[in-house]
């Protein structure tokens, strides 16, 4: 597992201190905030919707909340009560295909699917970085649930968010350039070090291209 560098590593316990991926002068105290301002800095979150085009996050509970809010969503009929859409373009074309709405201004049919929508608390152990359905389905299994492998399975979307943010956070550390590493004084995390390096190269083998694109991007 990839870790931020310690922060008295970095701050050699001098504060404030120069921030070597931003260059910014930074205040941290704590190696809990000191790896939130690296994960900012390396712009660690990514939606992974496709089609969505919103990128990069800095924060982690900015791009949670972007995924509960555009992505982790359900859409069901006011008129006929018929649902659930996935999206918000399945329910528009029921509208115009059930409910003769062609004729209506867009900003009052798109108030009228905004209205129909509400969020969803759980979703699917989808991942695109792991077999996470297996991992979650075995899991259950094991602490005795009885189910069929057509069964839907969904966790929580704390759970999930958790589950994604992990493989994110672990890919921006697994960007940071080696130049970064080299100087800070990593004598003593030298062992450590070996080890990361071939879970780098395991998490570097699952990484789906488009990942690798955002990655190279920072
Ligand atoms: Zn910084
Ligand atoms: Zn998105
Ligand atoms: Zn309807
Ligand atoms: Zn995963």
């Amino acid at each position: 597992m990839l870790h931020v560098p310690r922060l008295e590593d970095v701050s050699h316990g001098v504060q404030p201190f120069e921030c070597p991926f931003c260059f910014g002068i930074v205040q941290a105290k704590r190696q809990h905030s000191w790896r939130k301002h690296v994960l900012s800095d390396l712009r660690a979150y990514v939606c992974i919707s496709p089609d969505c085009d919103a990128g990069l996050f800095e924060d982690k509970t900015v791009w949670q909340a972007h995924d509960a809010e555009c992505h982790q969503r359900q859409w069901s009929c006011n008129q006929c009560r018929l649902g659930p859409f996935s999206s918000a373009e399945s329910l528009r074309n029921h509208l115009r295909s059930s409910h003769e709405v062609d004729d209506l201004p867009e900003d009052v049919v798109a108030k009228m699917v905004d209205a129909s929508s509400h969020a969803v608390p759980e979703a699917a152990p989808d991942c695109p970085f792991c077999d996470f359905e297996s991992d979650v389905r075995r899991e259950a299994t094991s602490g005795g649930q009885d189910l069929s492998s057509s069964a839907q399975i969904v966790i929580p979307l704390v759970d999930y968010h958790r589950h994604l943010a992990f493989h994110q956070e672990q890919l921006a550390l697994f960007a940071i350039p080696p130049a970064i590493e080299r100087n800070l004084d990593s004598e003593s995390n030298h062992d450590r070090d070996k080890v990361d390096h071939q879970e780098h190269v395991q998490v570097c083998a699952v990484l789906p291209t488009f990942v690798m694109r955002y990655v190279y991007e920072l």
